[in-house]
């Protein structure tokens, strides 16, 4: 199984016969024109990376949830490539204002059959409410057409993705943050797991996270994913969260950590590199843009930038985005 990562949580997986995405965000608009401007897909990138990819046997493009950095390219994706889209009714109502055809909306199954794959959607949360992400649980109610706002991209509830193919089960878990027992009996060999909120997290909530993720899946491979700036363009090299948000070296270090102490591989993968999965021991494929000597750099810049940064709550983390922000205004 190859799994290429688009950076923020959008994975192609392709078996060589069928691929499927999980996720669709490719077009990183800026923090400013998110936050004031309009977002539409860039269209001459998202068909460089079709072709560049070989995207050719897209079947299916599964949504997490509906913030903008993880829908807002998958119409553009679906109608290009003929792929059908599964989601919430909120994140069908972003295909449906991109024009994708309605028998190609599909709510989740229970499992869907894709070719090979097997995929089942588990009900999940999303990380807790940021200023940048204070909509959790409220829904899109009408077909969202571009360009559009931020607001119009609303949360619409989360999920996770089992997907099981030839015998082996890989979990995506998008945001950091879980709902007990959820994981209860699912066995995996590869999760990748949303990292974004861990460096600040206290040891308590990174505890019971890695409890209710890690602990429950017991994977051989652990893939951490949202983790890259999603608001600086793919074409640039990558870089971490801006630092009011999260310290990422500091994140994938403890990520590191916890899975060097069980002998657990942890594989930081950056965007728009592909694994082979089949084995074991995932490797990093030389085929794409950045080889892996210069991979292994840039995470070793992150790892070197982490700093001890004092351990808080969600609540405290929240309290610190805000306090920054206003900080921000206040200077501008
Ligand atoms: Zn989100």
């Amino acid at each position: 199984m190859k799994v290429t990562w688009f950076g923020t949580t959008t994975l192609l997986f392709d078996d060589g016969r069928d691929q499927v995405l999980f996720d669709c965000h490719v077009t990183r608009p800026s923090i400013p024109r998110y936050l004031f401007g309009q977002l539409r897909t860039d269209a001459a990138l998202a068909d460089r990376l079709i072709e560049r990819h070989h995207i050719d046997r897209l079947r299916a493009i599964f949504v997490s949830h509906a913030h903008h950095d993880h829908v807002m390219d998958a119409p553009f994706f679906a109608l290009r490539c003929g792929a059908a889209i599964y989601g919430s009714p909120s994140a069908l109502n972003v295909g449906r204002g991109g024009g994708v055809p309605e028998d190609r909306l599909r709510p989740f199954g229970d499992p869907d059959i894709i070719g090979g794959f097997e995929v089942t959607a588990l009900p999940s949360l999303h990380s807790k409410p940021t200023l940048f992400n204070n909509d959790l649980g409220q829904t899109i109610d009408r077909p969202v057409a571009q360009p559009a706002r931020k607001r119009n991209y609303k949360e619409g509830r989360s999920w996770d993705f089992v997907v099981r193919h030839s015998g082996r089960t890989y979990v995506i878990r998008p945001s950091f943050n879980y709902i007990e027992e959820q994981l209860d009996g699912v066995c995996a060999d590869v999760l990748f797991l949303g990292v974004s909120g861990l460096s600040k997290a206290d040891a308590a909530t990174r505890a019971r996270f890695f409890a209710e993720t890690v602990d429950k899946v017991r994977p051989h491979t652990v893939i951490p994913i949202h983790w890259d700036d999603f608001f600086s363009p793919l074409a640039k090299p990558v870089r971490g969260m801006p630092r009011f948000i999260e310290d990422t070296g500091r994140s994938l270090r403890i990520l590191g950590d916890y899975c060097g102490a069980r002998g657990i591989n942890c594989l930081v993968q950056l965007p728009l590199t592909s694994v082979e999965l089949s084995s074991p021991s995932a490797v990093v494929s030389q085929e794409n843009e950045m080889t892996r000597l210069e991979a292994q750099r840039a995470i070793d810049d992150l790892r070197a930038e982490a700093k001890t940064l004092p351990e808080m709550s969600l609540d405290e983390i929240n309290a610190e985005i805000s306090a920054a922000r206003l900080e921000r205004k206040s200077r501008a």
